[in-house]
């Protein structure tokens, strides 16, 4: 047998030849969307703090002083002592935001969507996700031993088709989908699936991680499960699942990840309870984002954003890095992102606005832009 550290040697070599490899660069956040990276400053496009709340004062304050009181870590998980009573206050709010009965925090989205997905159906069921669905869904599908289809991107005709032949064959139903899809930026339309659902007698779980307090559905479908993430907009850490009482009730009595995981440190539910005060009452910083990001698709003659991502589709891996490289050397961080993370011949540059960016700072982006594309 050839030496494990040759044979890992291989894979990277291959990576690296498909422009694949990736690494990890130190980046330190000096303020909202001011990072230092290779001792340069850089003017950060790439972030998901969309309200600039992991550096609100206020949010730090609430975790230092829970830091401070209750120490660094949680000690155990939420079903043995690490329960903090802190848990109960976060989980009313991220409830009455999303208009459910009940709402159950895990260590983090990923974990939140596996552990749900991966409980909830099992063999002999169906789940249908859409294809740009985020690793997470699909981990949690895998796991559940049900048979996983997909259905092209935001194509309601497509996945009545594939339910019309197929949903007769399995038990139970899940459609899965994105309410706004992590690399493109763009909106399911949450309120045809919904109606798909009813129609094919199947449930709806949504993962709303880069959706929320940014674009507001007003769907309603009793089966509908939304999941999401405390790490992105809400500036801090950790994952949530929102639905009825009973779902709840299942998942902290089935959901491993849940079960076998570590209760998050008391700072981090501390801060993301203030994080979510700030949101329900500060509409205009809420506001933000989606504005800079319009502003920006006009500069740029681009399909105006539907959300505080906006996509600049390059074409090839290697491409895409070069610009990235150049808008580095200009001053401003934007990432590239590249297969497998998306379709082959669709890397792209990034972009994500926040309510910290003026509109002077979008403004000299779209010129750099322009003269690096
Ligand atoms: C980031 C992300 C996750 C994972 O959330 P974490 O809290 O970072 O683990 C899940 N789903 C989507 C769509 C995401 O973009």
């Amino acid at each position: 047998m050839p030496a494990l550290d040759d044979v890992l040697e291989q894979r990277i070599h291959d990576l690296h030849d498909k422009c694949q490899r990736r690494y990890l660069h130190g980046t330190e956040y000096t303020d909202s969307v001011r990072v230092v990276r290779d001792g340069k400053s850089l003017l950060c496009f790439s972030g998901n703090d969309y309200f600039a709340l992991s550096d609100h004062p206020e949010v730090k304050q609430a975790g230092q002083e829970a830091l401070a009181r209750y120490g660094a870590g949680a000690r155990a998980s939420r079903l043995v002592t690490g329960n903090h009573g802190l848990y109960a206050s976060l989980e009313q709010r991220l409830a009455q935001m999303k208009h459910t009965q009940a709402a159950l925090v895990f260590g983090s989205g990923y974990l939140a969507n596996q552990g749900v997905i991966s409980v909830l159906m099992g063999k002999g069921d169906l789940i249908l996700a859409d294809k740009w669905v985020h690793a997470c869904m699909l981990d949690g599908a895998v796991l559940s031993g049900a048979k996983l289809l997909r259905f092209a991107h935001n194509d309601i005709s497509d996945a009545k088709r594939i339910l019309g032949q197929h949903r007769g064959s399995y038990r139970y139903c899940l459609i899965m989908t994105e309410t706004v899809f992590s690399m493109d930026g763009d909106v399911a339309p949450m309120q045809d699936l919904a109606e798909l659902a009813e129609t094919y007698d199947a449930w709806l779980l949504s993962d709303d991680a880069h959706g929320l307090g940014i674009v507001e559905h007003t769907m309603q479908y009793p089966h509908t499960i939304q999941v999401g993430t405390l790490s992105k907009a809400v500036g801090g850490y950790g994952g949530y699942v929102c639905g009825s009482h009973i779902l709840k009730e299942y998942l902290l009595n089935s959901a491993r990840s849940f079960i076998f995981s570590t209760g998050l440190p008391p700072a981090v539910v501390a801060s993301a309870d203030k994080a979510l005060e700030i949101m329900a009452q500060d509409k205009e910083r809420c506001a933000r984002p989606l504005q800079l990001a319009h502003m920006f698709t006009g500069l740029l003659g681009l399909p105006p954003a539907q959300s505080a991502i906006v996509p600049v589709i390059i074409g090839e891996s290697e491409a895409a890095l070069k610009v990235s490289a150049a808008l580095q050397e200009a001053g401003f961080l934007v990432s590239a992102i590249r297969p497998p993370t998306v379709l082959q011949g669709s890397a792209r540059l990034r972009v994500t606005f926040s309510a910290a960016h003026t509109e002077e700072m979008v403004l000299r982006l779209a010129e750099a832009v322009k003269l690096v594309i």
